[in-house]
């Protein structure tokens, strides 16, 4: 597979690209270059846009009476309402976008681990929640591969964020085609994907693809669109993967020696142990596909869900669990 879609994705300015921090510096992320090559960045600064300047007098997000409001403590101004208008006109017209990378903790980028104080002392106690902008993103575009930094470092939360980017990039080419035969060709090569991540929308979307009530292509897609990003909700499960793997190794089970079978047993073993990713097991498997011609499984972008080139970034790392 070497026709890779080119995703969209909205990026935190300040992850390697620019020194836009509040303290005037960048954060240094060698993913943002990897990915470059591969991707259309729309680089984007929420507090610069709203015209905090750089450097700046850091923001936080403090409750007050209930509500979260976005302060800033050393000038004691309130750039709620300019955010809240920033976010809403940024987002509302992006074109073509498929997913965001995103400062963590940050309060305006964060998706999830952002400090919500509970008063304005520096000592105030916090919970835990979602940056202004960070937040109307996920509220905007629920089904999008979103992912902050931090979390990326993860290797197997990247395996997912990568996969699911370059789906959905494959899949709005499909829509765009308003051709009922890429699509049908689309499913069946996203099969044993969608079989890893969700059984249960595989059997919807064959439904969908299916199309027995005849109905229009825009219509069969934007249905398909739906329940394809709703397969891609959360990582898959690890036994739902080996399932897939074994499935596949099943179709080679009498032309490999008692090496390559053990070979293969223990790469599983150590994926099943979290010790490597999904990618060192796919790999294998790839290789026999390939060997062998299986023209069943050619296709099939479980396999080589993106650019090969980014797999040496997504083999490090130990994390927290997904
Ligand atoms: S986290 Fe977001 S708002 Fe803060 S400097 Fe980075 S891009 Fe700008």
């Amino acid at each position: 597979m070497n026709d890779w879609p080119k995703p969209v994705v909205v990026l935190s300015r300040c992850l390697e690209l620019e020194p836009v921090r509040y303290n005037g510096q960048v954060i240094p992320y060698e993913f943002v270059r990897e990915l470059e090559p591969w991707v259309t960045y729309v680089p984007i600064c929420p507090e610069v846009e709203i015209g905090l300047g750089v450097p700046r007098d850091p923001i936080r997000i403090v409750a007050v009476d209930g509500e979260a409001r976005l302060l800033q403590p050393d000038t004691g101004r309130d750039v709620t309402e300019e955010m809240v208008g920033f976010s809403d006109s940024f987002l509302s017209s992006l074109g073509k976008v498929d997913g965001f990378l995103l400062k963590n903790r940050s309060p305006s980028c964060g998706i999830s681990d952002v400090k919500i104080y509970q008063g304005l002392e520096k000592s105030a106690s916090s919970t835990r929640g979602p940056g202004f902008f960070g937040g109307r993103v996920l509220e905007l575009y629920p089904g999008l591969a979103i992912e902050d930094e931090g979390r990326l470092r993860n290797y197997r939360i990247r395996e997912h964020f990568l996969t699911k980017l370059f789906a959905l990039a494959r899949f709005r080419g499909v829509k765009k085609s308003d051709a009922m035969r890429q699509l049908v060709r689309f499913h069946a090569e996203q099969k044993l994907t969608l079989m890893a991540y969700s059984q249960k929308e595989l059997r919807t979307l064959g439904r969908i693809v299916a199309n027995h009530e005849k109905l229009r292509f825009a219509e069969v897609a934007s249905a398909y669109e739906q329940h394809f990003q709703r397969a891609f909700a959360r990582p898959p499960r690890a036994p739902a993967v080996i399932n897939v793997f074994e499935h596949a190794a099943g179709y080679f089970s009498k032309q490999l020696t008692k090496r390559e079978k053990a070979f293969y047993r223990s790469a599983l073993q150590k994926y099943r142990d979290k010790r490597v990713p999904l990618s060192a097991v796919s790999s294998i498997l790839r290789a026999w596909i390939i060997r062998f011609e299986e023209e069943y499984l050619l296709p099939q972008t479980f396999f080589e869900p993106y650019p090969a080139e980014l797999t040496s970034i997504s083999d490090s790392g130990k994390g927290r669990d997904v």
